[in-house]
């Protein structure tokens, strides 16, 4: 499924982030950069032991030792990864939505998506933040997810987003949840 918003495009696709060739792939990652399982694992197997040294760069350095807090995002390269640039953002761990997990879900995607404006960046593939170990429930998470990015490309011109989902349900699940933002 394909939208045209303003001179953007949004499109939901079924298959693996890894394989992307969009300028930016985005890495729901843990606080530490330090990889993971799930798509950070993922992203990190197939991107080559260099993106940790400079994920552990930038813990030292522009971090300062601290951890990269819950919806901010950071940038590195891709390395092996047929995607220029991989944009790390730390999705919120569901505690039963009373913890401002949405509006933390909606900054993962938001500041993703001003990072790259920010570098000149026309295309980026989201996976489905916290919806995997962090236990976001899909159905909440999709409505969030396609309603920041809605929202960030009617105010901005940023070229082609990409929601990649890793299986069929949540893929049905993001289909309804856009023709219902639609
Ligand atoms: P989180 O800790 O933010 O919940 P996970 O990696 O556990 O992150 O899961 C986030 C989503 O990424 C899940 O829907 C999972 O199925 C999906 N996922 C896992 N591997 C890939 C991949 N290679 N490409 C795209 N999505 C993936």
């Amino acid at each position: 499924m394909k939208i045209n918003i303003k001179e953007n495009t949004l499109e939901l696709m079924l298959g693996d982030i890894t394989k992307q060739a969009t300028e930016a792939i985005v890495n729901a990652a843990n606080g530490t950069l330090l990889g993971g399982g799930g798509v950070d694992g993922a992203i990190h197997k197939a991107a080559g032991p260099e993106l940790l040294v400079e994920c552990k760069r930038i813990r030292k350095g522009l971090l300062k030792g601290e951890l990269l807090s819950t919806g901010k995002a950071v940038m590195t390269g891709g390395y092996s990864l047929p995607a220029k640039f991989v944009i790390h953002t730390v999705g919120p761990v569901w505690q039963g939505g009373a913890n401002d997990e949405e509006r933390l879900l909606s900054d993962c995607y938001r500041n993703s998506l001003q990072l790259s404006l920010d570098n000149n960046i026309n295309s980026i593939s989201f996976p489905s933040i916290s919806t995997g170990v962090y236990r976001f429930p899909v159905k909440p998470a999709s409505e969030i997810a396609l309603r920041s990015i809605l929202e960030f490309l009617d105010q901005n011109h940023l070229g082609k987003v990409i929601m990649m989902l890793y299986s069929e349900r949540d893929f049905d699940v993001y289909q309804s949840s856009l023709k219902k933002l639609l």
